[in-house]
């Protein structure tokens, strides 16, 4: 068996001509461009490509961004009034700070500055609680992500068994809540799981993000699974590659997602939909969902 490939580049770019779709009209309907604020602290230049990354896929969308670098010895107080006034702005439709932030800041106050309806990365404590019960605003753009992957391959969630390699709050465990919320039997395996692989071989749709370059070969993988990477590794020559060693396992799995170009691309476009999203939601517009199902 050689597995599909899915190619996360050619779903999130028909979501992004969605999204594009929606804006024209929002835009035409209120007279005003939904709008991005992204905050910035410090000179880190991952944290710098990735913010200048969200900020081109906003403007390829018709989405206004505004963007606040920041010195690195900015502090607590004045991030916190930042976000404050943007809450208030009008022209916001959803604030975005990027982590990680200095380690003198302190990032839970800073999260939880950003009001709810604004969150749109959803680590805003009410979205997280929103995630257990099932009524988030904003779900987190990368297990998002793969949710609409797995929609756009009409890839069955209920009643699989999912297993989740990674437990962190940004991917793993939110992950873990998406998919049981689609009734989906899950388990979650971390660093100190015993015995990874027999876990991951129970796994009908397996995600990995542990961020542990070629930590799950064809044999940890049943045949026929549907095996999500997450991972992204940059290895010592420079090379990017995934969790998962794709070349055995797309042997024996049924689909795959390749790394880059697989779950890489929907991040971003998850954050442009729930940006527009939360637009829509302020003009009194109910989102109307995606192309792939909402
Ligand atoms: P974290 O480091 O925050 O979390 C990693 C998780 O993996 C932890 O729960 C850790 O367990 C677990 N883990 C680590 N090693 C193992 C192992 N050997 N076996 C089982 N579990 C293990 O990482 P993130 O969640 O932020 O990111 C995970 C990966 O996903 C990274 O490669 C990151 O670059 C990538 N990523 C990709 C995105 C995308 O858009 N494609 C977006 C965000 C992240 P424990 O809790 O016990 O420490």
């Amino acid at each position: 068996m050689t597995a599909t490939i899915i190619d996360g580049k050619k779903v999130a770019s028909l979501i992004r001509a969605e999204c594009r779709d929606r804006v024209r009209a929002l835009t035409r309907a209120t007279g005003k461009q939904p709008g991005l604020a992204v905050v910035l602290v410090g000179n880190d230049p991952a944290s710098a490509v990735y913010v200048r990354n969200k900020i081109r896929a906003c403007e390829s969308a018709g989405v206004q961004s505004f963007s606040y670098h920041l010195p690195s010895h900015t502090g607590t107080a004045t991030l916190v009034d930042l976000i404050e006034q943007l809450n208030q702005d009008a022209n916001v439709d959803g604030v975005l700070v990027q982590l990680p932030l200095p380690p003198h800041v302190d990032m839970t106050q800073v999260l939880e500055a950003i009001s709810p309806h604004k969150d749109i990365d959803g680590f805003h404590l009410y979205n997280v609680g929103g995630l257990v019960t099932g009524n988030t605003v904003f779900s987190p753009c990368t297990p998002y992500g793969v949710v609409k992957l797995l929609e756009s391959q009409n890839i069955c969630i209920e009643g699989q068994n999912v297993v989740v390699v990674g437990a962190s709050n940004i991917v793993g465990k939110p992950m873990a809540l998406m998919l049981m919320h689609r009734n989906a039997t899950v388990a979650i395996c971390h660093a100190k799981t015993r015995d990874l692989a027999q876990f991951t071989i129970l796994a009908d749709i397996l995600v990995v993000a542990a961020g542990q370059p070629g930590l799950i070969g064809a044999q940890m993988v049943k045949r026929g699974a549907v095996v999500i990477d997450v991972g992204i590794n940059r290895l010592p020559d420079g090379h990017i590659t995934g969790d998962v060693v794709f070349d055995e396992v797309k042997e024996r799995a049924s689909h795959i997602t390749p790394v880059p170009g697989g779950v890489g691309p929907m991040t971003v476009t998850m954050l442009l939909v729930n940006t527009i999203d939360s637009a829509e939601r302020r003009a009194g517009i109910v989102p109307k969902g995606l192309l792939c199902g909402s």
